[in-house]
């Protein structure tokens, strides 16, 4: 196993290997091959990497950083990364499976998050309050919460890190990134760059390891102040209760069964092209997957006719080919998960009208899949997949879209189908869903807060509003009356 490619963990400044000298390997899911291998972090690596964060936080050239400067440094670390892009495409697409064709591309977007934070650093802004107490005089300061631990899946590392570590920067906090034990390697390299950007050693740590031991390990450790977290709702939940235990800050994005509506009255080529890029692009491993397709009843039958000669088309096999649309499965445990839910399908009555099964086109593949049948009470509407498994589902009016698009436990995202601005809006306003997007699908931005409501999770990302996420607010009062007055009485 001599020509694995061997990483190594950034903690305070250092790059070291786990305290107890453990690896573990990461797979290329194209052809099945294990080709890297990481320091199995534990609690003790955990430990290292609080402390440092902390020593960081608490003296030295970051803690007396101005906001000015912590911008400076993030549009730095955004420009190594657009220099990078390449290589840490061609690395994502090597360890995740995703699509040479999609990463070039969202390589070269994720500096803007660094960009726009860093611009943000210096306009956050405390205010003086028209106090009602004579002779005082009152203001407020938006302060950074102190250690981060930001742990991420292994859907989209690089971008979903981006979200997490920009806002917690340009707000002054140190950070620990935990990246997914099956996606770790853009992770790491990416994090050679704070270096060369001139971070503070400690300001940005990066281990590597299970979620169950060094992930579980940072979670609880009384020296982290806020856990930002992305991944699946199980573990969200036992994130979630790990940091009411010790009242930490917690925010977290989770899963999806986002329904994309389609009316009679859409433009309908685009509207196939929009539920095809709900679910079948990323191989449908997104949390925001249109993986429930609504379609008015009137034009159901022409509307899946239409949305199958196109996705039988999808160019599937070596993601680092420009021209594959439709990549491996990222992971053998999600490959294992996505056969088992079109078995279920199948069981509960749905019909198979594309795919349905594995795919001969490299290791973990599986066929774009569309079950027409569907009711929204089955466990293929209502359960998320994470693969590229649709469920046709029909409806007859606006009323039964709106309930059944919210008749699931989350609410990450809804798209729209229609030319009638009455329906947009109405639409848009009634979906219970983080983000509507109509007759669009699947944009993202740094500019446009993202996030769920209901089980899908808790607090936003991206936008103005998401840094306020890393920080907390101190009232400051001063008195300038020549006497104090009686002290047992509140002023
Ligand atoms: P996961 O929950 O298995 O793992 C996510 C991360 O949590 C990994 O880094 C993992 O090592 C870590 N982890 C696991 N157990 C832990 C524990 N006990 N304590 C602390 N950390 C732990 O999720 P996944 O399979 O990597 O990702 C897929 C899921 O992520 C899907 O459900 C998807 O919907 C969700 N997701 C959500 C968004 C969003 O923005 N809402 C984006 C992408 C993915």
């Amino acid at each position: 196993m001599s020509d694995l490619q061997k990483y190594q963990m950034l903690i305070g400044g250092e790059w070291v290997d786990a305290s107890d000298g453990q690896t573990f390997e990461s797979m290329n899911p194209y052809t099945g091959e294990n080709w890297a291998s990481f320091p199995r972090g534990t609690a003790d690596d955990a430990d290292r990497a609080v402390q440092a964060a902390r020593k960081a936080f608490n003296s030295g050239d970051w803690a007396n950083m101005t906001a000015t400067q912590r911008g400076h440094l993030l549009r730095k670390l955004g420009d190594l990364i657009a220099a990078k892009a390449e290589d840490l495409a061609a690395t994502e697409v090597r360890d995740n499976g995703k699509l040479i064709a999609e990463m070039g591309l969202q390589l070269k977007y994720v500096p803007q998050w660094y960009y726009y934070f860093g611009g943000l650093a210096d306009k956050i802004e405390g205010a003086v309050t028209p106090i009602d107490k004579p002779d005082h005089f009152h203001y407020t300061r938006h302060e950074p919460l102190g250690v981060v631990c930001a742990i991420t899946p292994w859907n989209s590392p690089l971008l979903l890190a981006g979200w997490k570590l920009a806002p917690a920067l340009a707000a002054g906090n140190t950070v620990i990134l935990k990246p997914s034990e099956f996606t770790s390697a853009s992770s790491v390299e990416f994090a050679r760059l704070f270096e060369e950007a001139g971070f503070p050693p400690g300001v940005v740590n990066v281990v590597t390891g299970y979620g169950h031991e060094i992930g579980a390990a940072l979670t609880e450790h009384p020296g982290v102040d806020k856990i930002t977290f992305t991944g699946g709702s199980e573990t969200g939940r036992r994130v979630y209760q790990t940091g009411a235990s010790q009242f930490k800050r917690v925010s977290l994005e989770l899963g999806g069964k986002s329904p994309n509506i389609v009316f009679d009255d859409c433009d309908m080529d685009n509207a196939v092209k929009g539920a095809i890029s709900g679910i079948f692009a990323a191989t449908g491993q997104t949390c925001i997957a249109g993986s429930r397709l609504l379609v008015q009843e009137s034009i159901h039958d022409e509307f899946v006719d239409k949305l199958v000669a196109l996705a039988k088309t999808a160019k599937m096999g070596d993601p680092m080919l420009m021209d594959t649309q439709v990549g491996p499965v990222t992971t053998v445990p999600q490959y294992e998960k996505i056969l088992s839910y079109l078995d279920v399908a199948k069981g509960e009555g749905a019909e198979v009208r594309l795919g349905g099964g594995k795919a001969d086109a490299g290791k973990y593949f599986v066929q774009p899949t569309v079950f027409t049948g569907v009711n929204n009470k089955m466990r293929i509407a209502q359960e998320e997949v994470f693969g590229p498994v649709l469920s046709v589902i029909p409806f007859k009016d606006d009323e039964e879209a709106i309930e059944v698009g919210n008749d699931v436990i989350y609410g990450l995202a809804a798209g729209v189908w229609t030319q009638s601005m009455r329906r947009a809006f109405t639409m848009s306003a009634k979906l219970r869903a983080g983000s509507v997007w109509v007759n669009t699908y699947r944009a993202v931005s740094y500019m446009a807060p993202f996030g769920g409501y209901k089980q899908s999770g808790l607090g936003r990302e991206s936008g103005q509003e998401s840094i306020k996420e890393f920080m907390q607010t101190k009232s400051v009062w001063m008195s300038y009356a020549e006497d104090t007055p009686n002290p047992f009485i509140m002023r």
